[in-house]
């Protein structure tokens, strides 16, 4: 039907005035009935004929028909309004009212958001609802990447993912948790029947700017569930604004400005890629002005770009990344953003998008910037295309910053040394270096925020030679570095002699 008025759901509150309503219209057309000359003298002709003599049988038969008259409009209403009424299409989803926003403000606003999960969980008398949205309305007021509930023997510990740290943000009894499981399964479609197998899902939200992928799975205790948040209105950072080096941005933006070919950031998940990513197409947005066509393809959407063609690929819609882009290529693009390059099909029609004019910029499973070649060349790419059709490889990791306030210095152990000697430092610089401590001001934990570790291997004609030539990652890489690349070793030294980040964080990130 083209109707396009729609009505709100009837509630019950909405129904009691319905009902209201209909008495008094159902008394009113009784008055006009007895009223009016014909019907008047109609009703008075049935009442005798059904031998009603007496004023009280004739008002209690009238109320007859006024109750009567009231339950055919309450039906025939009823029946109108769920005819027209707005039933949403999932009707299990959290709701943009539930999604109560918590002030938290940074890092100091944890403890007073636990102290208030653990108040919202003793007064729910059972009820799942509300702590679930609670949960994930403080995930989100935190810009948590992750929200954990691990079941153990006696409770359920909630623990929230904070600029890479973990911190626990209440317990819920065991008692209550097969509901709130139940819950998020219904929230996230999925099968609440099925209990000893993993299942992997996504949080329904009325707000689509919020997503959360879910992951159950089974334990001795019962079903851990993780939650990975995403919103998809977060702020894009300005490139200048990633904490990229001096050295590698200006050669990075000068790429971005080519028409085409080929850049692939790589590094584990986590690491900031996308962050990268869409800071980097909204540089190209600038620089170009309108006179650019920019598409994205995701798997999933993680982030909501003005003015961009987006398009969601995967399972979820049934879209493959080779159909979708060569489907893409047909529509005019200048830049294609892919999300991640991962079989055969996907790499070669990326690497010849990359050299029929199109810049396209992608991501790529590697250990290293120079492994990037050798994966793609596993997949089936000609060594001589990627080294052509590539301009840089980035590579990078998530680092989580000293706290300012506690960090101590630390005299260079035999440890250290080792650690660092392992991962190629020839020349350890001087001092000083720090390590975490804990106050206060960082809960304890003696880091506060994340800083990014940046390499970039700018594929110069001297590497396109080795390139071309299918050269091992690692005498790749050596050659990289006697050409000058900075490496994330390089970048890593010099944050932990600016205090920003411990000897021992460095080693964690960089050997990844
Ligand atoms: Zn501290």
């Amino acid at each position: 039907m083209g109707m396009t008025f729609t009505l709100p759901k009837l509630t019950r509150k909405i129904f009691a005035y319905v009902k209201i309503v209909s008495i008094i219209i159902s008394i009113l057309i009784m008055l006009i009935i007895s009223k009016a000359s014909f019907s008047g003298e109609a009703l008075r002709e049935l009442e005798s004929s059904l031998r009603i003599g007496s004023t009280f049988l004739s008002l209690l038969f009238r109320g007859l028909i006024v109750l009567l008259i009231n339950a055919v409009l309450v039906a025939l209403v009823r029946t109108l309004w769920f005819h027209f009424e707005k039933v949403p299409e999932n009707t299990a989803v959290i709701k943009s009212g539930d999604l109560f926003m918590y002030k938290a403000g940074s890092i100091a606003g944890i403890s007073r958001l636990q102290s208030e999960l653990e108040r919202i969980i003793e007064s729910s008398r059972g009820s799942v609802v509300g702590i679930v949205n609670t949960i994930v309305s403080m995930g989100f007021s935190l810009a948590a990447s992750d929200i954990h509930l691990s079941p153990g023997a006696d409770t359920v510990e909630v623990v929230f993912r904070v600029q890479g740290n973990l911190y626990p943000m209440g317990k819920i009894p065991l008692r209550l948790y097969p509901h709130l499981v139940r819950r998020v399964k219904i929230l996230s479609g999925l099968s609440i029947f099925k209990q000893g197998v993993p299942q992997d899902g996504q949080l329904n939200f009325e707000d689509t700017a919020f997503t959360a992928r879910v992951s159950v799975f089974p334990t001795s205790n019962g079903e851990r569930i993780a939650l990975r948040l995403a919103n998809v209105n977060a702020r894009i950072m300005d490139l200048d604004n990633i904490g990229m080096p001096e050295n590698i941005l200006l050669d990075y933006k000068a790429l971005l400005n080519r028409s085409q070919g080929m850049i692939v950031i790589t590094g584990p998940t986590g690491s900031g890629k996308s962050t990268t990513m869409f800071s980097s197409l909204l540089n190209i947005q600038t620089q170009r002005k309108d006179s650019v066509n920019i598409v994205t393809l995701e798997d999933p959407i993680e982030t909501n770009l003005e003015g961009f063609q987006q398009t969601q690929v995967g399972q979820a819609t049934g879209l493959t990344f080779p159909t979708a882009l060569r489907s893409v290529l047909r529509q005019d693009p200048d830049v294609i953003m892919l999300g991640e390059i991962r079989d055969e099909e996907t790499a070669s029609i990326a690497i010849r998008a990359a050299m029929t004019g199109h810049l396209l910029l992608t991501t790529v499973h590697a250990n290293s910037t120079s492994g990037v070649f050798n994966r793609l060349s596993q997949m089936g790419v000609d060594p001589v295309q990627l080294s052509s059709a590539i301009h840089a490889v980035l590579s990078q990791r998530l680092c989580r910053q000293l706290c300012p306030s506690c960090r101590k210095i630390i005299e260079l152990t035999s440890f250290h040394v080792r650690q660092l000697k392992l991962l190629g430092v020839e020349d350890i610089p001087e001092g000083p270096f720090y390590e975490a401590e804990g106050c206060t001001e960082c809960l304890g934990r003696g880091f506060i925020g994340q800083v990014a570790l940046f390499e970039m291997l700018l594929v110069t004609d001297h590497l396109r030679d080795f390139i071309s030539r299918g050269l091992p990652a690692h005498q790749l890489s050596r050659e990289a570095r006697k050409a000058g690349m900075p490496t994330l070793l390089d970048h890593g030294l010099d944050f932990a002699r600016q205090g920003k980040i411990s000897l021992t964080e460095l080693t964690r990130v960089v050997s990844e």
